[in-house]
């Protein structure tokens, strides 16, 4: 009868031991869990641009093209509309 309870014991450990190595594999899988993990989703949802956020409008350096600052690549610390502008730089004062 004894040996019978040791083999119980036995058994039990090895269930625990086999749900924690299962518990450390779901936590170390960071897209394991998406499905049943409502805060992950959660975080997911906050990293979408804010649609109340105010356009911030800015003039290309060498056409003057109003443009979102999200849009507009920044070249020189100038923005421009895009990249033939950026390649050309900041409209030249003297034209000839
Ligand atoms: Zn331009």
């Amino acid at each position: 009868m004894g040996k019978l309870l040791s083999w119980v014991v036995i058994g039990f450990a090895l269930y625990v031991a086999f749900k924690v190595v299962i518990a450390l594999q779901r936590k170390s899988k960071p897209g394991g869990a998406r499905a049943s993990d409502p805060e992950g989703a959660g975080r997911r949802a906050q990293e979408k641009p804010d649609p109340a956020l105010p356009l911030r409008l800015v003039s290309c350096a060498r056409c003057g093209l109003q443009l979102p600052a999200d849009e507009a690549l920044e070249r020189g610390g100038q923005p421009y509309c895009g990249q033939d502008h950026a390649r050309l730089g900041p409209r030249a004062k003297d034209a000839s």
